[in-house]
């Protein structure tokens, strides 16, 4: 029956889908022709004699290449029409050819058929006259040059399950035979160190029921799923956390069918002030739903005892270019992924739930962020009008940029300001605002998969914190995250476990993560870490090159459990050396 509804309230028709598909398709069509021909294909080809004269025709090539990777057959003639216009309209017939073999020899023969011309004919001219004025010879040679990029050589599908089973190979290593050796490390300094009469505070801690999501968001930077536990025991995780923090945050993929622990947690965990939960908006399937599921979330707020802690509900859900895209499916029709409506509904559902309940909307950062257009195009206009048609209107009430300005790629990399945060209310609700926060995407998982242009990068921030040091306020998140399966992981590092908390206890879990020195040097971006993996890996340039930000890089540092051993023998080593008599009188 909800289904039933849930198809009435929120399909969009196939036409209003393709009003939102084509133009945004057509933008990152537009940016990454724009990116290659002003300066990245020619960094791609690298210091040749002829790469001047090929950066152009390459550029439409990696288009070719880059359409047929990205959009599906069906769509591509629609989505080039917008730029037929021009001397250069023959180059969308061109990027329709049925493979890239024709596409380069019609390119050749335009210009050598074509007397009058611009640049690119001199440029195709000049290329042929180093191949000997034979155009066969200059395709074979163009191609050649394109295969040696090894660029789109495998289909998405194909590069999707590649970075789950990377993924999950980095699973299969925790609290394997090298982590196990780096902990008995970290419990050697613990057990000489005094132990704490008092009962450590955090900040906050996390809590992991399960990593699951049925979604495939072309972004998601944590794209395999553990099994599910079979020995959870989340009454003792909730005890063991309720005992060490006040603000306790609900996460792992979607949690929507795991609500009803998050409910539990709310009626059991008596100290916990703030209960946090990340959700993606697809429950909220209609009204009707989306209602009944906030109720049961202020319910539980409302039914905890008089004397227990006040809390509240931070119910963040996703929303975003990436969550609420509009895609091709399997069967070639055009699809939202989560639907804005959703989103909608949740939306119009919060007022009423205000006071058990704050409603922030979790947003990533693209290029409509270097200027106030987030709020008025994209995902956000598409939230106005729904909620518009629905007589409710949206008034934002506050924006403010992030601290550090960032680089935007798609006017000249020159550094501009972001924004960061809004709160925004429905002019009905004045007394419900709704905050909105947006970050940035880091190359994990599907993430490193985006073209060049759709994310806003960290690499200043990274170059500073190589060359400097972090600025203040700048550090990796080692708060504790708390599996259902035992496990104990950082927050920016899920893959760095400090043990199985139903094996280990508690005090041992809390002992390592004060005493580990991993986690430590982690924390304020260590640099000796680089010098560390060094001295097992001969790819540190790559990483660093790769890194779309600090966090990144400090984590694909860490992600095999062999450097992570080593770094923590070193770092001991280190520490040892500097406490030894001959260090302290040299
Ligand atoms: S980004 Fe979020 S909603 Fe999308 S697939 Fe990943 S976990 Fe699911």
């Amino acid at each position: 029956m909800a289904v039933a509804t849930s198809n009435m309230t929120h399909n969009l028709s196939q036409q209003a889908l393709l009003a939102i598909y084509l133009p945004a398709t057509r933008q990152r069509f537009k940016q990454e022709v724009n990116r290659l021909t002003s300066g990245a294909m020619a960094e791609l080809l690298g210091p040749h004699a002829d790469t001047p004269a090929l950066t152009f025709f390459m550029s439409y090539l990696y288009a070719y290449h880059w359409l047929e990777h990205n959009v599906h057959l069906d769509y591509r003639a629609r989505v080039l029409e917008s730029f037929r216009g021009g001397r250069f309209g023959f180059l969308m017939d061109l990027l329709l050819s049925d493979t890239a073999e024709i596409f380069v020899q019609g390119y050749i023969h335009h210009w050598q058929t074509n007397p009058e011309g611009p640049v690119q004919r001199q440029e195709l001219l000049h290329l042929l006259a180093a191949q000997h004025n034979d155009p066969q010879q200059l395709a074979l040679y163009v191609l050649r040059r394109w295969h040696k990029f090894g660029l789109f050589t495998k289909p998405y599908l194909v590069e999707f399950k590649n970075v789950s089973r990377d993924e999950r190979q980095r699973y299969d290593g925790m609290l394997g035979e090298a982590d196990q050796a780096r902990l008995e490390l970290v419990d050697a300094i613990a057990n000489t160190s005094p132990a704490s009469a008092n009962i450590w505070r955090y900040p906050k801690l996390g809590i992991i029921p399960a990593m699951g999501c049925p979604q495939t968001c072309r972004h998601c930077m944590f794209t395999w799923r553990p099994p599910k536990p079979k020995h959870e025991q989340p009454t003792l995780i909730y005890k063991l956390v309720d005992a060490h923090t006040d603000s306790v945050l609900f996460t792992g993929g979607d949690l929507t069918k795991q609500l009803p622990y998050f409910y539990d947690a709310i009626r059991q965990m008596r100290h916990i002030k703030n209960f946090a939960i990340l959700l993606n908006g697809d429950f909220a399937d209609t009204p009707q739903l989306t209602d009944e599921i906030l109720q049961n979330m202020a319910s539980a707020v409302k039914a905890r005892p008089a004397g227990w802690a006040p809390a509240r509900i931070l119910l963040q859900i996703s929303f975003d270019e990436f969550h609420q895209e509009v895609y091709v499916d399997k069967k070639g029709l055009l699809a939202e992924r989560i639907p804005v409506a959703k989103i909608a509904n949740i939306v119009a559902a919060y007022p009423r739930y205000a006071k058990q309940i704050q409603l922030a909307l979790l947003h990533k950062q693209t290029s409509l962020n270097f200027s106030m257009d987030v709020l008025h195009k994209g995902v956000f206009a598409r939230l106005t009008n729904e909620l518009a048609q629905r007589g409710l209107q949206l008034q934002v009430l506050s924006a403010a940029p992030s601290a550090r300005q960032k680089r935007n790629v798609l006017s000249g990399n020159t550094l501009a300001p972001v924004f960061k945060d809004a709160s925004f209310i429905l002019s009905q609700f004045p007394q419900a605002p709704i905050l909105l926060t947006s970050s940035t995407i880091d190359g994990y998982g599907r993430g490193a998969l985006l073209d060049e242009c759709e994310t806003i990068k960290e690499k200043d921030l990274l170059h500073e914190v190589l060359t400097q040091g972090p600025p203040p306020g700048e550090s990796f998140d080692i708060d504790l995250m708390f599996w259902f399966n035992g496990w104990v992981t950082l927050f920016n590092a899920v893959h760095i476990c400090l043990g199985d908390v139903y094996r280990d206890g508690i005090e041992m879990i809390l002992a390592r993560q004060r005493h580990d020195p991993l986690s430590h040097a982690l924390q304020c971006f260590d640099r000796r870490l680089l010098e560390y993996y060094a001295e097992i890996h001969s790819d540190l340039e790559q990483k660093i090159k790769a890194a779309t930000g600090p966090h990144h890089l400090f984590h694909s540092l860490t992600e095999d459990p062999l450097v992570r051993l080593h770094m923590t023998r070193r770092l001991i080593e280190v520490a040892g050396a500097d406490r030894s008599p001959t260090a302290t009188t040299a």
